[in-house]
């Protein structure tokens, strides 16, 4: 069991990002309204999350940290089926195996909870606390017992950059949930959570393009469009500023982000891209998971439809302006 956790860990926790990700899903999940993540050293000292959501049953807190108890799917393709967003239940087992935690959590109103203290999967206390409703996890000395993994960590930058980026991403999809994440008491995103995209756009790209951007809203037979591009006139050097989610979900898709390009064509300098933020609304059916669900990249069954598609709702939005 320990064994199969670590080599599990292996695959779910491949850096500091990856227990944000985890943790911050289960969050969400939760039906958390407010999520706040502080981290220390780029995630390798301390990952703290913090939620308000449902909370874990004091009878369940420990069953959490077994593996595959809560597994709900089985492969890539149920990955768009399902609401929530937890599949394989093996993130927390995982995440325990190789890292120092301390979970607070309760259920209820009254102020009573639960701690619990995990050390490399090893449950070391599980007690009554006073605890506010919600969950409260701190993941300290990651990958303290797998030093071959530790010396694979990169620098604390790119660790937090990893982080970063996830959490704009994770902030995007989310308008509806207040967001923070600080880093050695830095805050560096805070989100309001009062569903308007806009607002997130400008905590995490400036006011200057929000002020930039223009709402896009489409329908066809089978997708829905919505979000925001920027004017032709305001341009970013980096092509990553274009983030496309389907059914709330963060994908990457080249065809999609061609056709996104394509609806800007004669409009960009050379080396410009827009600042583009676009939800994609579909049948579950007609979008498959392309090799590995971690990697985020998706297939989509009609793409000789969906590539016309968006290119043209972006385009006819972007004409309108020039005009
Ligand atoms: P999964 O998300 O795939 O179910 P995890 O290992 O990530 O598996 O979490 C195990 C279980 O612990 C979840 O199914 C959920 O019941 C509970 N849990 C974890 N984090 C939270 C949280 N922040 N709020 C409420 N419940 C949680
Ligand atoms: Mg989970």
């Amino acid at each position: 069991e320990h064994i199969a956790n670590q080599i599990a860990a292996g695959e779910v926790v491949e850096r500091p990002a990856s227990v944000v990700k985890e943790l911050v899903e289960n969050a969400i999940d939760a039906g958390s309204t407010k999520i706040e993540v502080t981290i220390e050293e780029g995630g390798l000292q301390s990952i703290r999350v913090t939620d308000n959501g449902s909370g874990i049953e004091p009878e369940d807190c420990e069953s959490a940290f077994y593996r595959h108890a809560t597994s709900k799917i089985t492969n890539g393709r149920d990955l768009f089926h399902i609401t929530s967003l937890g599949f394989r239940g093996e993130a927390l087992p995982s995440i325990a195996s190789v890292s120092k935690i301390a979970l607070t959590t309760s259920s209820q109103e009254d102020g009573l909870g639960r701690k619990l203290i995990i050390e490399g999967g090893n449950l070391l206390s599980n007690d009554d606390s006073a605890a506010p409703r919600g969950t409260d996890f701190v993941v300290k000395e990651l990958f303290y017992n797998t030093p071959a993994r530790l010396k694979y960590m990169k620098t604390i930058q790119t660790e937090l950059g990893h982080i970063s980026d996830y959490m704009y991403r994770i902030a995007l999809s989310h308008p509806g949930i207040a967001i923070t994440l600080r880093h050695n008491d830095n805050t560096l995103l805070q989100t309001v959570g009062n569903g308007d995209l806009l607002q997130v756009i400008a905590a995490i790209y400036g006011t200057q393009a929000a002020k930039a951007m223009l709402p896009i809203q489409a329908e066809d037979m089978d997708y829905s469009l919505q979000g925001y591009v920027s004017i032709p006139e305001w341009t970013r050097s980096n092509r990553n500023a274009v983030s496309t989610f389907v059914n709330g979900r963060y994908i990457r898709n080249n065809g999609l982000n061609h056709a996104i390009l394509r609806a800007y064509h004669t409009l960009l300098p050379i080396n410009r891209y827009p600042l583009a933020i676009l939800s994609l609304t579909m049948h579950p059916s007609i979008v498959d998971v392309n090799v590995h669900p971690a990697k985020l990249e998706v297939r989509f069954s009609k793409e000789n439809e969906l590539y016309p598609f968006v290119e043209q709702a972006i385009h006819a939005v972007l004409r309108q302006q020039v005009l």
